[in-house]
């Protein structure tokens, strides 16, 4: 059975002059950064976090390897995971789907391309979130990636894909090569470790370039889209 989405595709606001979409839940804040977004490791403009929260990122490597969260650099992996007040887990990405998690007792923000599907990042990182107090009542907020309109992929992306999170993933474009919807990638494999709520940003990287980042349209030398996740300082 398709996993049950909420789909979103709501202007977004404006934070510290960058289009934002923030959510909550639990207590828990989610924020999604687009085009204008600094460097994951550069200082956050102001208005950004509240007091309190200090940013906490990776050096991303499309792998499932999911880390702990301290503040500022963590490591080098492809999912953080906390459940201490105070610390926004951060991805970054610019086609790639970035998937911010939260549970009653953690948050976490995951990074998630052809590879971290593949490679079943998403499961790893629910799999490190469970053992703070379980996964009951979750909710899963899918973020801005490149649409399955955009993302055209060779036959052995497409099979690795479909191989991690179905049939359904591949779509069929205007010409012979595959493409890929990601985003309902990631959605299957929330629902199928019991994600219960599944909220997908319905916007596509390439096809907007107002608000969004994308590889494939800015190429070398684009930005990245920051993707935060916090649990308030208490
Ligand atoms: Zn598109």
């Amino acid at each position: 059975m398709p996993p049950r989405v909420e789909l979103v595709t709501a202007a977004p606001e404006t934070l510290a002059g960058i289009p934002a979409w923030r959510f909550e839940a639990h207590g828990a804040c989610a924020l999604f950064l687009g085009r204008g977004a600094p460097a994951r490791d550069a200082a956050l403009p102001a208005g950004i976090l509240p007091a309190g929260v200090a940013p906490a990122w990776l050096r991303q490597v499309h792998s499932a390897r999911v880390l702990d969260t301290v503040a500022g650099a963590c490591g080098e992996g492809d999912a953080l995971v906390t459940g201490q007040r105070g610390l926004a887990a951060t991805v970054a990405s610019a086609d790639c789907v970035p998937v911010l998690i939260s549970t009653p007792g953690a948050v976490g923000a995951v990074h998630a391309g052809w590879r971290g599907v593949a490679a079943g990042i998403v499961p790893a990182a629910l799999a490190r979130m469970s053992a703070h107090g379980g996964l009951e009542r979750g909710i899963a907020w899918v973020g801005p990636a490149i649409g399955a309109c955009c993302y055209e992929v060779g036959e052995e992306v497409a099979a690795r894909v479909v191989e991690a999170a179905g049939a359904e993933t591949r779509r069929e474009g205007r010409g012979a090569r595959p493409h890929l919807d990601l985003a309902h990638a990631v959605a299957v494999q929330l629902a199928a470790a019991g994600i219960e709520r599944i909220v997908c940003l319905g916007l596509c990287t390439r096809c907007r370039p107002e608000w969004l980042w994308s590889h494939r349209r800015d190429g070398e030398g684009c930005g990245r889209n920051l993707s935060m996740i916090w649990r308030g300082p208490g």
